[in-house]
């Protein structure tokens, strides 16, 4: 929140206004099922920022997809950024040699198989983890990779009256056979479960 308020009032105010409500931030409970029996938690503060004597931003908890809308905003509100979704980078054609006087890409556009280059003065490789750009580039990754495979699933339910007043939102949840669920549940939010597969 430091950095988004470089980006003007508005965004920041929208910023805090996806925040989660009272009580999500801290404790992480623990639970054998989203509306069984609590298990455990922890104290997780740090949720809550640092206080006003460190920083006078504001902290936000929120969803990852609520906090990209509005980026997605707030950059199309510049008039300077070209934003382009389904747009695919499948190489990197130029800019990687000293005597390279600009970077480029070739590009497929998911939707047709269309295909064009794509060049600029500089190429930020901003492509994940699995990144295209820096295997082309035989840019190594040190450590352990592929670490587990997660499925995201959202939808919404009645779970609120189930759940009640056991406010931490945050809910890990054990589960026979898997090695762990992350559920998220509560008000105006759906509930999330990233599956990390079976043990
Ligand atoms: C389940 C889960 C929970 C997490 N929770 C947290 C958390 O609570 N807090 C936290 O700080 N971090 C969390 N993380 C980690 C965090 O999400 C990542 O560290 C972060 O998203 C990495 O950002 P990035 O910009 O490097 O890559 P990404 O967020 O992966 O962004 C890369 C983007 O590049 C695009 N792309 C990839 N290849 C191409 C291509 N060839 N052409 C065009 N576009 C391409 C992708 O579509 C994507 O939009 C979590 C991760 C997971 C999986």
């Amino acid at each position: 929140m430091e950095i988004a308020r470089g980006w003007g009032r508005a965004v920041y105010q929208r910023l805090r206004g996806i925040d989660t409500p009272p009580g999500w931030k801290s404790p992480i409970r623990f639970f054998d099922t989203v509306v069984g029996k609590e298990l455990g938690q922890i104290e997780t503060r740090g949720f809550e920022g640092p206080g006003p004597k460190i920083s006078a931003a504001l902290p936000v908890m929120s969803s990852q997809d609520l906090i990209e809308a509005i980026l997605r905003d707030a950059a199309d509100a510049t008039g300077i950024v070209d934003l382009r979704f389904g747009h695919q980078v499948t190489a990197v054609v130029s800019g990687w040699s000293d005597q390279d006087t600009e970077a480029a890409v070739a590009v497929r556009v998911n939707a047709t198989g269309e295909t064009y280059t794509l060049a600029g003065e500089a190429l930020v490789a901003a492509d994940g983890v699995d990144s295209t750009v820096r295997s082309q580039l035989g840019i190594a990754l040190k450590g352990e990779q592929a670490l587990h495979h997660f499925v995201n699933c959202y939808f919404r339910c009645d779970i609120e009256r189930h759940v009640g007043e056991r406010g931490g939102r945050v809910v890990l949840r054990r589960q026979p056979g898997r090695r762990r669920c992350v559920a998220t549940a509560g008000r105006a939010r759906p509930l999330a479960v990233p599956d990390c597969g079976a043990a």
